[in-house]
């Protein structure tokens, strides 16, 4: 049975969706809005006007959801105020918390996981009727698949190719709240992106928990990067994020042979110690990490390299971290994203105890912090003086005279805005550098190589 609902014009309720955490959650809130406007409802942009309003939420740590809360806390306000709005918990936190997020939160109506979204024009009209309601079963086959997200706007789209993980990492919520992975048909992910290709989209980032583990039964990831890049030479294609023990030599060849496959990898490295690597049950060993970047670096010579890294996980030395501290001195990340470990509850980890003392994470963070900061400039200000092709994304938010693109090494440049649009890929002259961006010249528009050499075919 179609969960259809068909209001008229006048009837039309409006949705304001919030989205916190991944990029995950971005895609899935694209998929959402499709859902609910083919049910009738309108998204909107303003809380103020809402009908409804849904907040899908991040996990991940605790101070992910204390952001929620806080937001919560908000919205209760304006429900106190006007008792028809329906407020929604979506994503990580609802089926993390299931059906006691209705206990402890009064002022929420709807907890929906995610692979019920598809419940959630049903769980609406139950909702306005006055019955609160909880989806949070995981599905071993839901993707999506047949969903086309609403689009947001500008010159990137994200594509989820696959959901779930089976990497059970010792301090991850993930493999409980988005479940088992599965993957979406090669066939299903390139008709999408050749119709983002129609609508101008100049940029895709495929996106999975765990991409390299990309299966539909018959291909495998390096297959999907090379069929989505051959749609149009054009469109710039990344991927995130990837695991170090499936980033395979077929995904590097691919990298390395195809124009349009972006030279940008994020791989998570976590910690430089094997005794915490093991530990958080990563499946790699230092010297295994450090095997797939040399392969990944001798078959891509200009591959800008991203990482996670956590400290402070149960049981980390002074030795464990000066172990991560070396690694990230000999390998040399352009950018990562670090954390403090924070525990979470049905994870392996919580069963540990917590032994790394609050401030001692917090000088170990500081010193990554640090250290990575002055990699980043150092490697940003190794392109000072060159001319890197850019794509332009549009004006820049700090100043309105500026405009950004992206290089393909996923460098944020900014320079003064001129002769260029949104979408073109220009060439600029970079003239200074921080460990956050680019700031350069247009020295002009180019047409992109692999578009001449494709009608140098034709
Ligand atoms: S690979 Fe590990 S850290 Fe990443 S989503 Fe899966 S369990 Fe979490």
């Amino acid at each position: 049975m179609s969960l259809t609902y068909i209001h008229s014009a006048e009837m039309r309720r409006k949705v304001y969706i919030e989205t916190y955490g991944c990029q995950m959650n971005i895609s899935d809130t694209e998929r959402i809005c499709t859902i609910l406007a083919e049910a009738g409802y309108e998204i909107c942009d303003n809380p103020s006007d809402a009908d409804a309003v849904l907040i899908n939420t991040c996990a991940v740590r605790e101070h992910a959801e204390q952001r929620v809360r806080g937001r919560l806390d908000t919205f209760g306000a304006v429900k106190r105020h006007r008792p028809g709005v329906v407020i929604g918990v979506l994503g990580c936190m609802a089926e993390f918390h299931e059906r006691a997020f209705l206990e402890r939160h009064g002022m929420v109506d709807i907890v929906c996981g995610p692979d019920e979204y598809r419940s959630l024009p049903c769980m609406m009209e139950s909702a306005f009727e006055g019955r609160r309601c909880a989806c949070t079963g995981l599905s071993i086959g839901e993707t999506y698949d047949d969903i086309q997200p609403m689009h947001s706007g500008g010159v990137r789209a994200w594509v989820t190719v696959m959901r779930g993980c089976d990497n059970f990492c010792a301090y991850c919520v993930v493999p409980f709240t988005r479940g088992r992975e599965r993957s979406r048909p090669l066939k299903s992910v390139v008709g999408e992106v050749e119709r983002l290709a129609t609508m101008g989209i100049r940029e895709v980032t495929l996106l999975g928990q765990n991409v390299n583990s990309y299966r539909d039964g018959t291909h495998d990831f390096a297959d999907l990067l090379r069929a989505v890049a051959s749609i149009d030479r054009r469109l710039r294609v990344r991927f995130m994020t990837s695991h170090p023990k499936d980033f395979s030599d077929r995904v590097i060849a691919a990298i390395a042979s195809v124009p349009n496959i972006c030279n940008a990898v994020h791989l998570p490295l976590q910690s430089g110690s094997d005794r915490i690597l093991l530990a958080m049950n990563r499946g790699y060993t230092s010297a295994e990490y450090r095997d797939r970047v040399s392969a990944a670096r001798e078959a891509v010579p200009d591959l800008a390299l991203t990482t996670d890294i956590m400290v402070g996980f149960p049981t980390e030395t002074e030795d464990d971290h000066r172990r991560t501290v070396e690694l990230m001195e000999e390998i040399v990340f352009d950018a990562a994203f670090t954390f403090r470990y924070s525990p979470r509850p049905k994870t392996r980890a919580w069963g540990m105890t917590d032994d790394v003392p609050d401030d001692v994470k917090t000088r170990r963070l500081e010193e990554v912090i640090n250290l990575q900061r002055s990699h980043s400039a150092r490697c940003n200000r190794a392109h000072i003086g060159r001319e890197l092709e850019v794509l332009v994304e549009g004006p820049s938010k700090r100043s309105p005279a500026d405009w950004v693109g992206r290089t393909e090494t996923d460098k944020m440049v900014v320079f003064p805005h001129g002769d260029v649009a949104r979408g073109d890929y220009v060439k600029v002259k970079i003239l200074a550098a921080t460990s956050a961006t680019l700031r350069g010249v247009v020295v002009r528009n180019v047409t992109h190589p692999a578009s001449v050499q494709e009608s140098a075919v034709v």
